[in-house]
């Protein structure tokens, strides 16, 4: 009987081939095969996370290698080893979705061509992991998100269709889009969704050129009750595309089906879209995706961790949050790096090991603090929401609360009193001053009030940021 290391290691060469050296040093190499029973090899990978996302992947190339050293029915099992069990070999047994009866994704590239199509039988092509329970609210997405909502619960008959939804890279747009045909399918079990990204949209429509088969192709998307093309920005300057994806567009709404739409950029921003089509997205609604506020990119932070059973020490959690600020995409990035990184070397996940990931990715770690930072350390340490800093209340201790993270502010942040006094709901610059002055007043008079301050400062600095040496009082 063939030897698992054997197995194992004829398998990796197969995937090395596939797979840039450094991802196969990072997800490979720290694989142990355990055994093989009859067509059953059994791996061990570091933790869940590992798993998800050799599953994410690699599992293609995963079960090719498989199949090929083993045969057409070789299965894969993982083992992920329990982390609190530190004592002994206490094993969580996880199932690669590939020895579930799968479909080939390979056999669906072309749906519209299958011939006689019946309505059921189109495959959503929807990634089941983008739902709205997973996609944390914040300001930065509220409108947008609540109008998925409402698009999901009453496809078509909404005033959103088409429902835009726009908005820079990683920012959620797909997440957003898919989570809606998610929800829909799973409410109307007899709607049809369909997800198409417009590159794969463009690509069918020159195989339908070019095979004379355009009518099936146009039939093909007529069938659909929520169509979700998504960023449309790619068909930019390719009109015929254009030309057939506006008459999709006009049946599908004309009848009633509801149309979601992403872009990069808002309607009146694109260029090379011909002006019928451009006016028809803005018939329905418009909805832009920021990027989140620092207690949102904790929201998620944590989510997508818990999620895959890793603890992560508040401290990393919010010095990631706080220094990665472009977009949701690259804080997974950096946070699956972090959990490589510790795997690999064995290390604990700690505010190092997350320095030297993220110093990797962006190019000057910010020595800068925030004032939204500042506001958030400071509303925590008297325990009180964030939002209050900003309103209108008179209430003491939220005035002193205030006053406090302006005068942090002034002297930690570089911002200039006309954007501090705006951070906190629109303030004017004679606010922050005279905020600066009462806290002055106080530093000097009271000892224990300095010790509380140098306290919120030392939270500050624990944070992981440099800011030098400021000295309070
Ligand atoms: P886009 O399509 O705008 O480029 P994606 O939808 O692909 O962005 O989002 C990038 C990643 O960030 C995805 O993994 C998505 O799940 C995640 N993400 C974005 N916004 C949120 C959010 N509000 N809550 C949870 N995850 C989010
Ligand atoms: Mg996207």
């Amino acid at each position: 009987m063939a030897d698992h290391n054997q197995v194992w290691n004829n398998c990796l060469e197969i995937i090395k081939q596939y797979v840039k050296a450094q991802s196969f040093k990072t997800w490979f190499e720290p694989i142990v095969p355990l055994r093989l029973e009859g067509s059953v090899l059994t791996i061990q990978v570091p933790n869940k996370f590992f798993y998800e996302f050799l599953e994410g992947h690699y599992v293609d190339i995963l079960k090719q290698s498989i199949r090929t050293e083993i045969g057409e029915d070789a299965r894969l099992e993982y083992l992920v080893p329990r982390r609190q069990a530190a004592t002994a070999v206490a094993k969580e047994k996880v199932t690669p979705s590939f020895n579930k009866a799968k479909r080939d994704p390979d056999k669906i590239k072309n749906p519209f061509i299958i011939p006689g199509i019946q309505k059921l039988k189109i495959d959503s092509q929807l990634n089941p992991t983008y739902i709205f329970d997973n996609l944390i609210e914040g300001d930065c997405n509220r409108l947008a998100r609540a109008a998925g909502v409402a698009v999901a619960k009453r496809p078509g008959e909404t005033a959103f269709n088409p429902l835009m939804i726009f908005g820079d890279v990683g920012l959620g747009k797909t997440h957003l889009a898919q989570a809606i045909g998610n929800q829909v399918k799973s409410t109307f079990a007899d709607k049809t969704v369909l997800y198409v990204s417009s590159e794969k949209f463009t690509n069918q429509f020159i195989d339908a050129l070019r095979n004379n088969a355009i009518s099936d192709f146009a039939k093909f998307y007529q069938l659909v009750d929520v169509l979700i093309v998504d960023d449309i920005q790619f068909l930019e300057n390719k009109i015929k595309t254009q030309d057939i994806f506006f008459s999709i567009f006009n049946h599908l709404h004309q009848g009633g089906k509801q149309l979601i739409l992403t872009s990069d950029r808002p309607p009146k921003e694109m260029k090379g879209i011909e002006d019928r089509l451009i006016s028809r997205f803005k018939w329905g609604l418009s909805a832009d995706l920021q990027i989140p506020s620092l207690e949102t990119r904790m929201a998620i932070i944590q989510q997508k961790m818990t999620s895959d059973g890793v603890d992560l020490p508040p401290d990393v959690l919010e010095f990631i949050s706080y220094n990665v600020r472009t977009n949701v995409r690259e804080m997974e990035g950096i946070m699956i790096s972090i959990i490589a990184q510790s795997a690999l070397n064995q290390r604990n996940i700690d505010i190092d090991l997350a320095k030297e990931v993220i110093s990797k990715f962006i190019d000057n770690i910010s020595n800068e603090i925030t004032v939204e930072y500042i506001q958030k350390t400071v509303a925590e340490h008297y325990d009180i929401p964030m939002e209050k800093l900003k309103e209108k209340t008179r209430k003491k201790f939220i005035v002193r609360a205030r006053q406090v993270s302006m005068y942090l502010a002034k002297q930690l942040s570089n911002k200039s009193l006309k954007h501090i006094g705006g951070a906190f709901g629109g303030r004017d610059h004679s606010t922050v001053i005279h905020a600066c002055k009462t806290i002055e007043n106080m530093l000097e008079n009271d000892s224990r009030f300095k010790s509380e301050l140098s306290d919120i400062a030392k939270r500050l600095k624990n944070s992981g940021i440099d800011f030098g040496e400021a000295e309070f009082g």
